[in-house]
């Protein structure tokens, strides 16, 4: 038998977070199609990887990014509020369709080196050349774009009427849902609270259920957003919102941090999606209250918020949650075990498959389901010899040392080398594009 990738002596992570060694893996049309205790000698593939040395695991999905940031980095740490109005919106309503392009080239390479498979970008303006790179780069995401039709701050290619974004939401739907063999899904964005008229959440709701598709937002983020909900409509966010139709199973609920126990149990009602984005979020805006949030049930996903603050690498969101989390929940009751190892390795496994809509066929290696999958070099001084090397992964391990990495079955990182780009090509285009923006949006 022919196959398209086989993979062999590798150590595999199992559904139940276990880990079963010297297996072979069989990869064809897409899926994991066999994992064998004794090798099959009959087989034989287009591509040969040797696992030894390795562990096979589902690829990190991130729940919440932002491409069209990619090229902010380095210009919002240590600034002092409002980085929203004084840098966010600037840059964003100064893109081109060509500095998005490249922006999200640049995304997907970064991402692709940290062995993340797949991820869900709230969006910005121009989707279409989103969609472009992530075909090209052969990631997997679920694409919105960023829908505002109100707020003083919001200038340029940002602003639009609530009609205009619901049409150009609905055209980005039409046109790249379902594309490239699948990898591509489009949701609705919802950018947050206080840049959505009522008009417009209610177009987002009717727009999503009709086309039956998830929804992205920003969700209790930000002390502000709480309040200016409390203000003009005399409910949390997460009341409003669901009142209005917005949260749903399918809505990734970004950030996730100022939510009161009332929110949670009204999230939990409708078995939203959380994202948690640590990095993005502890130093500004404090801890979220994540074991409450998986005491309740919810889907707890990771997400990096873009790469303005830091970098795209979810194995950094994993450690700094779980510290964040054990120092203040876990601590005041010497309870060290308020967030695990393996809880946070789930999270940006499985909660990012689930936010994605993917359930069901990605976050575990299994026959049958989707291979997106990473090879991690665990042959390295800092992750064994382990004595747990579950736990060893969920605490030490690093983008850098993810070796190869498998989208939709195919190879899209060997030995480090990204195969479906030319990375000093994309970083030195990127330079050249991030150069002509800082001269429109700061000039
Ligand atoms: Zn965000």
């Amino acid at each position: 038998m022919m196959c398209d990738i086989l993979i062999e002596h590798v150590s595999i992570l199992l559904e139940d977070l276990t880990i079963k060694e010297d297996q072979q893996v069989i990869i064809d049309k897409g899926l994991i199609v066999a994992i064998n205790d004794t090798p099959d000698d009959t087989i034989q593939a287009k591509e040969k990887l040797d696992g030894s040395g390795k562990l096979l695991m589902p690829g990190l999905i991130d729940g919440h990014t932002h491409t069209c940031q990619q090229l902010l980095r380095g210009r919002t740490a240590d600034e002092y509020p409002m980085v929203w109005t004084r840098f966010l919106v600037p840059f964003e309503s100064n893109l081109t369709p060509e500095d998005s392009y490249i922006s999200a080239k640049l995304a997907c390479l970064e991402m692709i080196k940290n062995g993340t498979t797949g991820f869900a970008d709230a969006g910005g303006v121009h989707m279409e050349s989103v969609a472009k790179a992530v075909a090209e780069a052969g990631m997997r995401a679920l694409l919105a774009r960023s829908t505002m039709d109100s707020g003083a701050a919001i200038t340029g290619a940002m602003k639009e009427s609530a009609k205009e974004s619901l049409q150009r939401s609905e055209a980005l739907y039409q046109k790249y849902n379902n594309t490239s063999e699948g990898r591509i899904q489009i949701a609705i964005g919802m950018r947050q609270v206080m840049t959505c008229s009522p008009e417009l959440l209610e177009g987002i709701a009717t727009l999503a259920k009709k086309l039956e598709a998830p929804i992205h937002i920003h969700l209790c983020e930000h002390k502000d957003e709480v309040s200016f909900c409390l203000q003009n409509y005399q409910k949390r966010p997460a009341q409003y919102l669901a009142d209005m139709g917005i949260i749903t199973e399918k809505t990734i609920c970004a950030h996730s941090v100022l939510l009161s126990e009332e929110d949670i149990a009204i999230l939990a009602n409708k078995q939203a999606k959380i994202i948690h984005c640590p990095r993005a979020n502890l130093s500004n805006h404090g801890f979220p209250k994540t074991p409450l949030i998986l005491q309740q049930g919810l889907s707890v996903g990771l997400g990096c918020d873009g790469a303005a603050s830091s970098s795209l690498d979810l194995w950094e969101e994993m450690k700094i949650l779980r510290y964040g989390i054990i120092a203040y929940w876990g601590l005041p009751t010497f309870n060290p075990k308020v967030l695990t190892c393996e809880a946070s390795l789930d999270m940006a496994i499985r909660g990012g498959a689930c936010a994605i809509g993917h359930s069901h066929d990605l976050g575990v290696i299994a026959k049958g389901k989707k291979a997106d999958v990473i090879l991690v070099n665990i042959d390295q001084p800092h992750l064994t010899p382990s004595q747990n090397l579950v736990k060893t992964i969920a605490a030490c391990a690093k983008g850098s040392d993810v070796n190869d990495s498998i989208i939709n079955g195919k190879l899209v990182m060997k030995d480090r080398r990204v195969l479906t780009m030319d990375e000093a090509e994309v970083r030195h285009q990127a330079e050249i594009h991030m150069n002509q923006i800082i001269k429109r949006a700061y000039n």
